[in-house]
């Protein structure tokens, strides 16, 4: 069988512990015996950050802008107790941190649904993918005690020294007050990020904020992102047969759990963070959610939402078997595997991530899964493999 030809290098950012394991493993199996993989290599793994004082992750991020698709592994995000077990020069920075950082732009995490790990909320059929707003608001806060009575106003300064006041309150109590900002350049970014990837994806795209009580800043969000809409989208998505839908939050909420899903819900940054871990948990397993960065210039990053399930790695790092689901990593692979392939109109790297992708989906409905699955599956008497089984499983099928 000759193999699959790539024009264009993958930027693969390898990574730590436990999904490292699997890394190599998916490529042996599932990816080389069937491609000729080309991609550009960075280690990520901490040793290798260390080492090079952490300039590996921004050339990593640098390499996507030239190839503009990445594919991740997940990385440890050290801490006091990294800083001995690595014996570490500096606490480095959280790598997704620094590439979000580079590349700009909004993630979007989906839940990969299978027959057999069925959602808690029973009407969703599709999933639904999240799209995070990841700038400002109460995460870049300014926050204040406030002692007892007195005045707190907002006040804006100008280049010119010119002040503007708004009062917040008139405290007759002691209380708290709280600042937050954010900035149009952003928001719009984000707005495009969405925009891009419900046409990429050709599914209809949600957003909500709570404009009718947040008149200026929340509304400032619908406004952006309805005159973006309308000067450069509405017609790419009539063209797409896809829609875009703005409501209030509070209704939001109560839509999406009678909905069947198959859409995407873009949130600010707080909503953002409540409601994936509501949508992931809700579909089943932190080990079925996929990530991508999508930047505003049309960068891709692909990875899998969780992390280097570090448990696991000390088990097998004492001879003990695994069990670990490399579902998500797998689908990080395909997921830039298609995005290169679309890029370079090479249909049979596109076709590949399908049939990668099916044949994961259906070694699980036929009842072969990792241990995480078979905990929470409706499926009866599945069968449980250890990490690499259930790779080969997938590459039998395929
Ligand atoms: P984790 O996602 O690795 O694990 C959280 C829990 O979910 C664990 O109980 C684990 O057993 C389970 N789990 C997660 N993925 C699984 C899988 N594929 N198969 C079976 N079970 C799975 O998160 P953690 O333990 O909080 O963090 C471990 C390390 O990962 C930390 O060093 C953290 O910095 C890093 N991390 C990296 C990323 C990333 O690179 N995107 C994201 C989160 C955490």
């Amino acid at each position: 069988m000759e193999k699959i030809k790539m024009t264009t290098p993958i930027v693969e950012m390898d990574g730590d512990e436990m999904t490292r394991i699997l890394w190599k493993m998916i490529k042996d199996h599932l990816l080389e015996p069937f491609i000729e993989l080309n991609t550009e290599y960075y280690d990520l793994g901490l040793e290798h950050r260390n080492e090079t004082d952490d300039q590996v992750t921004v050339d990593s991020a640098n390499a996507t802008k030239k190839y503009k698709v990445a594919v991740k592994c997940a990385t440890i995000t050290p801490n006091a107790a990294r800083m001995d077990e690595y014996d570490l020069k500096e606490m480095w920075k959280s790598p997704n941190g620094t590439i979000r950082a580079i590349l700009d732009g909004t993630v979007f995490r989906a839940p990969i649904v299978v027959k057999g790990i069925e959602p808690c909320v029973k009407n969703w059929k599709k999933p639904i993918t999240i799209a995070r707003h990841a700038y400002g608001d109460v995460y870049k806060n300014t926050e204040m005690k406030i002692p007892g009575p007195g005045k707190v106003e907002l006040v804006y300064t100008a280049g010119d020294g010119t002040e503007t006041r708004e009062l917040v309150h008139e405290y007759t109590a002691p209380g708290v007050a709280q600042g937050m900002h954010n900035l149009n350049p952003s928001i719009a970014s984000f707005a495009r990020s969405c925009f891009n990837y419900a046409l990429d994806t050709k599914q209809d795209l949600w957003f909500a904020t709570k404009d009718t009580i947040s008149k200026k800043y929340d509304h400032t969000f619908k406004d952006i992102f309805q005159e973006i809409y309308d000067a450069e989208y509405a017609d790419k998505f009539k063209a797409a047969g896809i829609v875009y839908f703005y409501t209030l939050i509070d209704d939001a909420v109560a839509r999406v759990m009678k909905s069947e899903g198959g859409y995407i819900w873009a949130c600010k940054n707080y909503d953002g963070d409540v409601m994936s871990d509501m949508v992931s948990s809700a579909f089943g397993s932190l080990a079925m959610m996929t990530s991508v960065l999508v930047s505003p210039d049309g960068y891709y990053e692909y990875e899998a939402a969780h992390g280097t399930v570090q448990r696991h790695y000390y088990k097998h790092l004492q001879g003990e078997e695994t069990s670990t689901n490399s579902v998500a990593t797998i689908f990080a692979w395909t997921g830039a595997l298609r995005k290169r392939g679309e890029l370079d109109a090479n249909q049979p790297l596109m076709d590949f991530a399908d049939k990668l992708e099916k044949a994961t989906i259906s070694t699980i409905e036929s009842g072969e899964m990792t241990k995480d699955l078979a905990l929470i599956t409706t499926m009866e008497n599945p069968t449980v493999l250890n990490s690499e089984d259930f790779i080969k499983a997938i590459a039998k099928r395929l």
